[in-house]
């Protein structure tokens, strides 16, 4: 008889968005015809660049002749991909071996899947409030107990409080595995080098290891930040990297993101390239490589005049970015974010709860956003609003808030 897998049913009920899909759709339902303006999902909207297109034009029309068809691909993803984004870490002063980069279908997959290769009684510490996959993972992993009181017990949670800039404290009790997110979803806060050497001094003192989401890391343009936790020093012993094509060169629904597992990590009682093997061995038998054409759209978008473009397209999300920043400013709102990142956090007035802010903004201004308790106790009294999107959008959304919201 087949039993399912009870943790599941742990899950918090429902996933943030499909709330946010349901009630927007009742919204609709009670007030038909009216315009709904979503700054809400982080999902791109600008369509790809000339030169990535032209990269996934070569890799359709190389399937289309025997002499250059492909099946089956590495696992790990085309040799010149790895080669190139290799050579995109050493731009930072970064050496990493092609080897040590996995090429996958995206961040958010293999931020699931990284937690398979660490033991189950892994102590996991998250960010809090963070990208919900972190949790949900661990939870269906079974790493946690049940959720009381808007957290599950077994998880260790990092407040990030606005008096700490978002940016955690270490934490108290011994873990093993840390996730971190800079820039940081949701909250816009990037993490300075010095914040992040904390925490790696932390990890290599306590043989912890660091799973660093940099799926932003393009929206930095100031110099001083790292965009790569393996520019400060010592991390190559103790994290892993996550990032992906989505967010600078508009591959959301392309699907294409990249893994960093260096070969010196130390685990308990393990040799330093034991993690790198584990994640080979994970990707090759449960994963059969990203699609050949969108490798070759990634390679495109890595040559120096696809940076270019990928470049522009993240400037218009980040004017996206200012417009809504300033515009929540002039209405005398407190918010956070939105200039290294493309998510504002905007402190809800007068106390409201996240979600009761959520329907106010949803039912005066017709405006959606995204309530920031939906990522962890700490986010209550929040909401997050997100760059992506049309600029009219951005900019009528903006004029509807300031005309219509009752504050
Ligand atoms: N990581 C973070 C922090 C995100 O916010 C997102 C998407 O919103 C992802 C990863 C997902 O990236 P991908 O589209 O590569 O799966």
């Amino acid at each position: 008889m087949a039993t399912i897998n009870k943790n599941y049913d742990k899950l918090a009920a429902g996933y943030l968005f499909p709330e946010i899909a349901k009630r927007t759709n009742a919204f609709l339902q009670k007030n038909p015809g009216t315009e709904v303006m979503r700054l809400g999902i982080g999902n791109t909207t600008e369509p790809l660049t000339h030169t990535i297109i032209r990269g996934l034009q070569i890799g359709v029309e190389k399937l289309a002749s025997v002499d250059t068809y492909s099946g089956y691909g590495d696992e790990q993803g085309d040799k010149r991909l790895r080669k190139a984004l290799a050579d995109r870490y050493e731009k930072m002063g970064v050496k990493l071996e092609p080897e040590e980069i996995f090429v996958s279908d995206g961040a958010k997959p293999d931020s699931a899947n990284i937690q398979s290769i660490f033991s189950e009684d892994s102590v996991v510490a998250v960010q809090d409030p963070a990208y919900p996959v972190y949790v949900d993972s661990n939870v269906i992993a079974g790493r946690t107990k049940s959720f009381v009181n808007g957290k599950y017990e077994g998880l260790v949670y990092m407040p990030c409080t606005a008096d700490k800039g978002f940016f955690p404290d270490l934490p108290s009790e011994r873990v093993d595995l840390i996730y971190l997110c800079s820039p940081n979803n949701p909250t816009g806060a990037v993490a300075t080098k010095e914040q992040l050497k904390m925490f790696i001094d932390y990890a290599r003192l306590t043989q912890a290891v660091i799973i660093f989401d940099a799926a932003y890391s393009a929206y930095i343009s100031d110099p001083t930040l790292p965009k790569s936790i393996f520019e400060v020093e010592g991390a190559k012993e103790c994290a892993i990297e996550i990032n992906s094509f989505s967010k600078d060169a508009g591959f959301t629904g392309v699907r294409l993101g990249w893994t960093v597992v260096p070969k010196t990590i130390l685990t308990a009682g393990e040799d330093a390239s034991k993690l790198n093997s584990l994640w080979n061995r994970r990707q090759t038998t449960m994963f059969n490589g990203a699609s050949n054409i969108v490798q070759e759209g990634g390679l495109a978008s890595l040559t120096e005049g696809g940076r270019r473009e990928c470049q522009s397209l993240v400037s218009y999300y980040m004017e996206n970015a200012r417009t809504i920043k300033e515009g929540l400013e002039k209405l005398g709102l407190k918010v956070y974010g939105g200039t290294n990142a493309p998510y504002i956090w905007m402190k809800t007035p007068n106390g409201t709860k996240s979600w009761e802010f959520f329907d106010k903004l949803l039912n005066e201004a017709h405006v959606v956003c995204t309530p920031g308790s939906g990522f962890g106790p700490s986010g209550e009294g929040y909401v997050r609003f997100s760059a992506f999107g049309h600029r009219e959008n951005v900019e009528k959304a903006v004029k509807s808030m300031q005309d219509n919201l009752r504050l």
